[in-house]
């Protein structure tokens, strides 16, 4: 079986490790057997027709200024990818531009490609350190934000989890993250996938099961990186 990943703006939007949570999906298809093509988009390139998941990390305003047009130009595709139910991670950054905007704290406004009903405003000051959530569908999740944008859920954005420790979307309302069929918006660097594998397969299993058929994915052994999880989930804030 093959698998192909498309990782978005890789040299913009990279932020705390987020390329982690690349070579965390690959190797643990390739410990299954499975082979993976990674694919490197950067602004200007051609777009991939069809990849099985998406990535995309966090950025400095900055960075996101850069991307911002060429993102709007490949939104019908990555839209239609996610609509069609494809495997997709967004990070901080690239989480908040697919909401409908994100206004900066120098009152740069980015719109965004409302993948998510979700809008984010810069806040006074930066939202950083260790974060533990809790999602009904994954458990416990534990990483690290470090964010001035502060979201806000609109009426049909679900939420990906449950603050435990630390701000999340807008250190107010408890919510963490974004979820859309199978994409997933989150604040959480760390990179997530590493300590959370959980979430890293079912990335893979909705992609081979979109792709082949049902699948039981053979299990890895997970010991020690249950134990990172389990260290991270006791830091301090
Ligand atoms: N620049 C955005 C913010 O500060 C995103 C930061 C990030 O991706 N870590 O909110």
């Amino acid at each position: 079986m093959n698998i192909s990943i498309l990782h978005l703006y890789p040299r913009e939007m990279n932020l705390y490790g987020d390329h982690g949570n690349v070579l965390t999906l690959k190797k643990r298809c390739q410990w299954r057997n499975i082979n993976v093509e990674i694919i490197n988009y950067e602004a200007g390139q051609t777009f991939p027709s069809h990849p099985d998941i998406i990535f995309g990390g966090g950025g400095q305003d900055s960075g996101q200024i850069k991307i911002i047009d060429d993102l709007q130009k490949i939104a019908p595709k990555l839209k239609a990818l996610i609509d069609a139910g494809t495997p997709t991670l967004t990070i901080c950054g690239l989480y908040q531009l697919c909401g409908h905007f994100f206004r900066t704290q120098n009152d740069d406004y980015l719109p965004g490609i409302g993948i998510f009903d979700i809008e984010t405003v810069a806040g006074p000051q930066r939202l950083i350190g260790n974060t533990v959530i809790k999602s009904s569908k994954f458990g416990q999740i534990v990483g690290y934000e470090n964010h001035s944008g502060l979201t806000t859920l609109k009426s049909n954005a679900k939420p990906f989890g449950t603050v435990i420790l630390g701000a999340g979307n807008n250190g107010k309302d408890q919510t963490e993250g974004a979820i859309y069929k199978n994409a997933i918006g989150t604040y959480l660097h760390g990179p997530l996938l590493p300590k959370n594998p959980k979430i890293a397969d079912y990335f893979i299993k909705v992609a081979l099961e979109r792709k082949y058929a049902p699948q039981i994915l053979p299990k890895l052994d997970d010991k020690l990186t249950q134990k990172a999880h389990e260290y991270a989930a006791k830091l301090e804030r």
